[in-house]
């Protein structure tokens, strides 16, 4: 097994729910809030090692998230299931498949891949039009896998009737998109340190965690520090529900950058990640 833990940089590329936040229309406080992180793209994250860049899915909004972020370049794509805000900006990948110059691999599942293959049929004929993209199927199923010095262990997740993957990598997990938890899911998070981890809104779901129901789970599993992502608009203000959230446990934000180096998350990316958005909220 590698040893990945040495250096990794997650970027939270984006933390929001299928719609948004702003939702399209919504005149809500927190659709109208001027706090930065209020404002959430369709969630996803990026892994950084020194030697590989990894996305984990790819919304409708990650040519925005790449741009943002200044990403030139990106080895592979790890999709978590098939709903849209996961895979809405598969056609976008074509500038780092051109880069490249070779089909990005994606890791996806039996039960996503025949969705990606339908929305994205133009990229599967057998002569596909110039330009289209081109991609390098891997099966993604419960097995780990590396890629590069990252060693990934996928954990299969219930999300109603569909299936969904979290990633774990040593004391970092990233977990969105399930609909029940288990005992054996507590299991296979054991010793995660860091984790992001969905929570949708107050309100339960039938398809995506609470935010009460998240909280709980970093309690079981003990992490250091939690955020929480995929939040909707009806989850409030994050200023005013971080206030309320356990020492530790924070909601995500976009842009927000975790360092882990030898399994510790470094403190002073955060604070400075923190500070920046602050600063942003009282301009
Ligand atoms: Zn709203
Ligand atoms: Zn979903
Ligand atoms: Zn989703």
């Amino acid at each position: 097994m590698p040893d990945n833990q040495k250096k990794m940089i997650i970027t939270v590329l984006g933390s929001g729910t299928s719609q948004g936040v702003p939702v399209i229309g919504c005149n809500c406080p927190v659709c109208r809030s001027k706090d930065p992180r209020d404002k959430r793209l369709r969630t996803s994250i990026l892994i950084q090692t020194p030697q590989v860049t990894v996305a984990v899915d790819a919304g409708p909004d990650f040519r925005q998230q790449m741009l943002r972020e200044g990403i030139t370049h990106l080895d592979a794509v790890l999709i978590t299931h098939e709903h849209k805000d996961h895979i809405g900006g598969l056609d976008d990948l074509r500038p780092f498949i051109f880069m490249n110059k070779n089909p990005m691999p994606l890791y996806v599942s039996d039960t996503a891949l025949p969705e990606i293959k339908r929305e994205y049929s133009y990229a599967f004929e057998e002569h596909p039009y110039p330009g289209a993209p081109t991609y390098d199927i891997h099966r993604l199923d419960e097995s780990p896998f590396d890629l590069g010095d990252l060693h990934i262990i996928p954990i299969k997740l219930k999300h109603f009737t569909l299936t969904s993957y979290a990633f774990r990598i040593g004391s970092f997990a990233y977990v969105t998109d399930l609909s029940e938890i288990s005992d054996d899911i507590i299991q296979r998070l054991q010793g995660v340190e860091y984790l992001i981890i969905e929570a949708l809104q107050r309100k339960k779901h039938y398809s995506h965690l609470t935010l009460d129901e998240a909280v709980d789970v970093a309690r079981r599993v003990g992490t250091r520090k939690t955020w929480f992502t995929h939040c909707s608009h009806s989850m409030g203000l994050a200023a005013e529900v971080n206030r309320e959230l356990p020492e530790g446990m924070m909601l995500a934000y976009d842009g927000l950058k975790l360092a882990i180096s030898n399994g510790i998350a470094s403190q002073e990316i955060f604070q400075k990640s923190i500070s920046k958005s602050n600063k942003a909220k009282s301009q």
